[in-house]
């Protein structure tokens, strides 16, 4: 979680007649597809301007840009060489690498491309990477992007009135911070039609660029097996992360295939079927670059939520698992509880007369909050109140902390649960309250973010000895596995150079 990350509230009203004109429709033949659309598109003008003003927003929304210069230079030459053998070499394409831990990518109209930096720990070589630029290139020379963005405007209305509520009764939202216009649009997934067209003109767009096209295919397989790990750890196994690029581009890897035949049947010059994956080039590129949450994000270790920059920290009960995000951190046991911890906006701060005052009237406004008292925390002053709110899935118990924070900042604790369950995690959420506390000098110093690391496979080296390597909590081996594209039925030889992680 990201400490500013918090405020932001781009409501952005379009009005009805700009709406209209947005979506005049262009009759004309698109240069990547070939096709005639009669689709209602906006303008190319248009669609760099839209970009133009989404793109601070999205870099906000993600995590901000992932501060490895050299890495930013690194995928920028790649998306440029790659955007050079597109239909629109001529657009002014920006690649932006974003301080994220999901795996995703995404674009935004007027050729504005992302990647996370998920992504890049989970790719093996240039070629996965430039399969994934690819793709979101054609996203925009097909103008799948100015499509989405059109229809993405017409529904935002509404959902900014939804997530007005779900805010107001401390509900979090799925999107979190992702609610601004630009972040909806980009985590809307693409039809399975477009998503074929587009894994079509990555195929010509990377092969043009001397790229072999099995990093397309061997991209996804990982891209499966992390979605495995991902469900297993929310206890889930079948569940497809939400704002994963799983759900972003649904594609199969049949389909994949069937992209790369006819994008070869239908474009000869595509032929030229380069050959590179460019594996050395990638690796020491990445080698030790930041795996998981860095420091400004927050670390979780077991049951704990440690923010070093903000220099707090907190348990959660045992059975809960805590997830990060920019906008916050959740802790979950089943779907019976949730654990919310985020800072609240600084603007009611200062508007609120004092600290009962900002949790009675600003954060459960329009809620009757009972039992409201005053306590101390390990010497910060806090406020506590319960009350009850009716969900989707029924009626819920919310307990509500706000905790005054040394320098300004005021920490919330929500805890919601079903009421069949409060009272058994009576005791465990009030541990997780008291836990809260500030870190010390020495834990603030002996904080350290997990790293990729480049390790080459010795005599006498087996799958266990390797994942023994991997510092991570758990599910060390199914991490070394995915991240090297190792199976059980694989074998390493000695000399291989794959990637562990440490701290
Ligand atoms: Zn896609």
């Amino acid at each position: 979680m990201k400490l500013c990350s918090r405020y932001i509230h781009n409501i952005i009203f379009i009005p009805l007649l700009l709406l209209a004109l947005l979506v005049l429709s262009a009759c004309s033949a698109n240069p990547a597809t070939g096709e005639q659309s009669f689709t209602a598109f906006m303008s190319p003008e248009r669609e760099k301007e839209v970009g133009r003003e989404e793109h601070p927003k999205i870099i906000k929304a993600f995590g901000g840009v992932f501060d490895d210069a050299e890495i930013g230079a690194y995928v920028a030459n790649i998306g440029g060489k790659l955007s050079q053998h597109s239909e629109m070499p001529d657009l002014v394409w920006t690649f932006t690498v974003l301080n994220n831990v999901k795996i995703n990518a995404f674009a935004l109209p007027g050729g504005y491309v992302y990647i996370t930096r998920g992504l890049l720990s989970l790719a093996s070589n240039e070629a996965e990477i430039a399969g994934v630029l690819s793709h979101e290139i054609g996203h925009v020379t097909a103008r799948h992007t100015a499509q989405r963005y059109s229809s993405t405007i017409a529904t935002s209305l509404g959902l900014q009135v939804l997530g007005a509520i779900g805010s107001a009764a401390g509900i979090p939202s799925v999107a979190g911070d992702a609610a601004a216009l630009g972040a909806q649009a980009v985590l809307k997934g693409y039809s399975r039609d477009q998503e074929l067209q587009s894994d079509m003109l990555g195929v010509r767009y990377m092969t043009r660029a001397g790229y072999s096209p099995d990093a397309m295919t061997s991209f996804f397989t990982k891209l499966r097996a992390h979605q495995r790990i991902e469900g297993m750890m929310a206890g889930k196994p079948d569940a497809a992360e939400q704002a994963d690029i799983m759900a972003t581009h649904p594609r199969t890897a049949e389909r994949i295939e069937q992209a790369i035949k006819l994008a070869f049947e239908k474009q000869t010059e595509a032929a030229v079927n380069g050959n590179n994956l460019k594996a050395k080039e990638y690796l020491s590129q990445i080698d030790g670059m930041v795996f998981g949450d860095d420091i400004s994000q927050g670390l979780i270790r077991g049951n704990s939520f440690m923010h070093p920059e903000m220099g707090i920290r907190y348990d959660v009960p045992d059975g809960f698992r805590l997830f990060n995000s920019p906008a916050n951190v959740v802790a979950k046991k089943n779907d019976e509880a949730i654990i919310v911890f985020d800072a609240a906006n600084p603007k009611e701060i200062n508007k609120a007369t004092s600290l009962k005052n900002y949790v009675t009237g600003f954060w459960a406004k329009g809620l009757r909050l009972g039992e409201v008292e005053r306590i101390n925390i390990n010497g910060m002053e806090a406020v506590t109140g319960i009350s009850r709110i009716n969900t989707k899935s029924g009626s819920r118990d919310i307990r509500l902390v706000a905790i005054e924070g040394t320098d300004g900042p005021v920490y919330r604790l929500l805890f919601l649960t079903a009421p069949d369950v409060t009272k058994k995690l009576n005791i465990p959420f009030r541990n997780t309250t008291y836990s809260f506390r500030k870190m010390t000098a020495a834990e603030i110093k002996n904080a350290k973010p997990y790293r990729i690391r480049l390790y080459q496979v010795q005599d006498g080296d087996t799958p266990a000895s390797l994942a023994g390597m991997f510092a991570i909590d758990e599910y060390q081996k199914e991490w070394m596995e995915v991240l090297n594209s190792i199976t059980p039925e694989t074998s390493v030889p000695t000399g291989t150079l794959i990637k562990i992680v440490t701290e």
